[in-house]
């Protein structure tokens, strides 16, 4: 082996989360490999189909790594209006919460591109473009085995390779997963009206329907719902899928025109049976996947990077220190609990075709608004 194949850390998977945690610690002395077998392209000026809705308090993570720069194009959100099936409505507002804004909507790709643009500009961080192949687990040096043959030695290896994750398998870590029964549709438009930085989100008998506004008079949504009506609503040729559109959002933007055709993706609840094991630690949606309805999948994964990062900055410790991993699992564990049980119990409240259940959770939607604590208090949460 060469010495060049020698690091510290190496991460499996270069999306998001994998390459926020390269950039993360381009700036300390040890060496980190990111293996991706597809990074990302530099992007045109079309629109990216995956948009993400991003907490403040990432935004801001973002910046200072220099990755959320004029290379995203991002709309602030200041309101956030929620309908329910039977009457039942709750707003947020920025500025009721001492706020500026409430989250960004940006394109996945642009993004990841901008991580990528850093990480690549980093002295300590090189980025293979490789499939992996296997993994030798030894006693505090690991090897990551790549299809080419080449072996990288290191303390720690990083899963950051997605919902699917490889180096979960790996290491025989089990998953639970409970699948929500529905599938995000998800598709850019152009609108009549002016969005004004303001989202919206209709709970209605057949799943969730988002608005997400973009830069402009676009805005991007996720139509959360059962499989059987996903296909369908794809199937539609593209004005018909525009006007179902536009009639299950109550007609809030006037008319809209297709800019993306739609993409379907299912939608599962997973959770890693252990974050960490010896010489292993999960990041992202290797560890965690959660229903986008709160839209808060990557900010989980954005949270998880900066407590890892942060904790890592030891330099007394070695990168594998179990104590250390096993701490930033326990308490990434609790956010991520919290994140799936409101989002689960939300999706299943508003599955039931039960009449009590109907008026219960409408009225409940409509007492919440009332409560400004309440209201102030999920704010703050979301906001993170
Ligand atoms: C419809 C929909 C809407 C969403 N909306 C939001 C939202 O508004 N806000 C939000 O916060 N989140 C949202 N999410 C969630 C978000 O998409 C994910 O949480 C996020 O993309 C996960 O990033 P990741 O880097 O952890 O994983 P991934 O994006 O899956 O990246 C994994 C990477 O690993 C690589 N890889 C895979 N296998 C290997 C291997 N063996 N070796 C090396 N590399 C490998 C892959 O090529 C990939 O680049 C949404 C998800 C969906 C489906």
């Amino acid at each position: 082996m060469s010495e060049r194949d020698v690091f510290d850390m190496v991460i499996v998977g270069g999306g998001l989360s994998g390459a926020a945690l390269a950039l993360a610690l381009r700036d300390m002395a040890w060496r980190v490999a990111v293996v991706e077998p597809n990074p990302p392209r530099a992007p045109g000026d079309a629109w990216d189909a995956r948009v993400y809705a991003y907490s403040p308090g990432n935004v801001v993570w973002l910046q200072a790594l220099g990755a959320w720069n004029a290379t995203v194009r991002s709309q602030p959100v200041y309101a956030m209006r929620i309908a329910g099936d039977d009457g039942g409505h709750l707003a947020f507002d920025a500025l009721d919460a001492g706020l500026s804004e409430l989250a960004f909507i940006a394109e996945s790709n642009r993004l990841h591109w901008s991580l990528w643009q850093g990480l690549r500009a980093a002295g300590n961080i090189e980025s293979i473009e490789a499939e992996t192949a296997g993994v030798a687990w030894g006693d505090g040096e690991h090897e990551l085995i790549l299809a080419d043959g080449r072996r990288l030695q290191a303390g720690l290896l990083v899963g950051a390779d997605g919902a699917h994750s490889w180096l979960r398998a790996q290491a025989n870590i089990g998953l639970t997963i409970e699948d929500y029964q529905h599938v995000g549709v998800v598709a850019n438009f152009e609108t009549e009206r002016p969005h004004r930085g303001i989202a919206y989100q209709w709970f209605r008998p057949d799943g969730v329907l988002a608005y997400l506004p973009l830069p402009g008079n676009r805005i991007s949504i996720v139509w959360s719902t059962t499989p059987e009506q996903a296909e369908a609503l794809k199937a539609l040729p593209p004005d018909e899928f525009t006007s179902r559109v536009a009639e299950a959002g109550r007609h809030s933007l006037g008319r809209l025109q297709l800019v993306t055709p739609p993409q379907g993706f299912p939608l599962k609840r997973r959770r890693a049976e252990a974050w960490v094991r010896p010489g292993l630690v999960l990041i992202g949606d290797a560890a965690h996947t959660v229903h986008p309805l709160a839209g808060q999948g990557i900010n989980l994964g954005f949270r998880d990077v900066r407590l890892l990062a942060e904790s890592l900055r030891d330099a007394q410790l070695a990168p594998g220190d179990l104590g250390r991993l096993q701490a930033y699992a326990l308490r990434r564990d609790e956010d991520v609990s919290s994140v799936q049980f409101v989002t689960g119990s939300l999706k299943k409240l508003f599955a039931s075709e039960e009449p009590l259940l109907r008026w219960l959770r409408n009225t409940g939607m409509t007492l919440t608004d009332g409560q400004a604590w309440l209201k102030q208090a999920l704010m703050r949460h979301a906001i993170q």
